[in-house]
């Protein structure tokens, strides 16, 4: 579905990816794992639109996305949940949802798209009229998750949906992840906490410094002794 080929990114003369190349299947969870500043949010704000590539092209089905302005791209059915959540603290849990299903793609079905938001998160139909900001950790991922899924996505792009939260609270957020996957929709998830990542990924890439070190399927990241020894805390023999 996805289709990334020699992508790179900068900030002024910061080089954050150097030609990074990824596909994406569809109906599939593709994870990316990496230490702190390899590039994984900047390759999610470079396809979702937020960041323009010095280099490289970005294709869904085909079709080049990288110069497209972030609405064109949501308008496509790509909806990115940030690193931190990012609802609107001073607007009720509804209106957050709202938001995320102005895109023309999804208006008209707006009303059905928060019902089924409201199936996924029963907490969130309780919590309504609550504003978005006085919610738990876990509880504001939720949010920005469902505001995603009122675009009715092709794809999702999650970047870190654990941090921060409680270990319980992150398995819960992990298992409605599998859950949307389990439903068809695409994802591609940024995740620190590996194990969760290998446990819900069909395949994935690990970014180091801005380049692809090593993908390959859920099995084959498990038995690398290098994604073992540095991101799943068991030491390889
Ligand atoms: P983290 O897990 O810490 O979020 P990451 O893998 O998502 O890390 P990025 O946030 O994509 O990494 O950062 C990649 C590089 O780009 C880092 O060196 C970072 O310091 C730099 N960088 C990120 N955002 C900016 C910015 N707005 N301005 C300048 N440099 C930035």
């Amino acid at each position: 579905m996805l289709r990334i080929e020699n992508l790179r990114a900068a900030y002024g003369d910061a080089i954050a990816l150097h030609d990074v190349s990824m596909t994406v299947q569809a109906g599939e969870i593709t994870g990316i794992l990496g230490p702190n500043g390899a590039g994984k949010s900047t390759l999610l704000k470079s396809i979702a639109g937020h960041l323009r590539p010095s280099g490289g092209a970005i294709y869904l089905d085909d079709e080049p996305i990288h110069r497209l302005a972030p609405y064109d791209v949501a308008e496509r059915g790509i909806a990115l949940v940030p690193e931190g959540r990012r609802v609107f603290s001073s607007l009720s849990v509804q209106d957050n949802l709202l938001v995320g299903g102005s895109a023309k793609r999804a208006r008209s079905q707006r009303r059905r798209q928060l019902d089924e938001v409201y199936a996924l998160f029963p907490r969130l139909q309780e919590r309504r009229l609550q504003d978005a900001g006085t919610l738990s950790g876990g509880e504001q991922q939720m949010v920005a998750i469902g505001r995603a899924l009122m675009l009715q996505p092709r794809l999702i792009l999650l970047d870190e949906p654990s941090l921060g939260l409680a270990p319980l609270v992150t398995a819960l957020v992990f298992e409605t992840i599998r859950q949307i996957g389990d439903t068809g929709v695409t994802m591609l998830l940024v995740e620190q906490n590996a194990s969760q990542a290998l446990t819900s990924a069909a395949r994935g890439y690990v970014l180091e410094q801005g380049r692809v070190v090593f993908s390959g399927d859920q099995h084959e990241l498990r038995g690398s002794p290098a994604v073992r020894d540095a991101y799943l805390g068991v030491t390889s023999d």
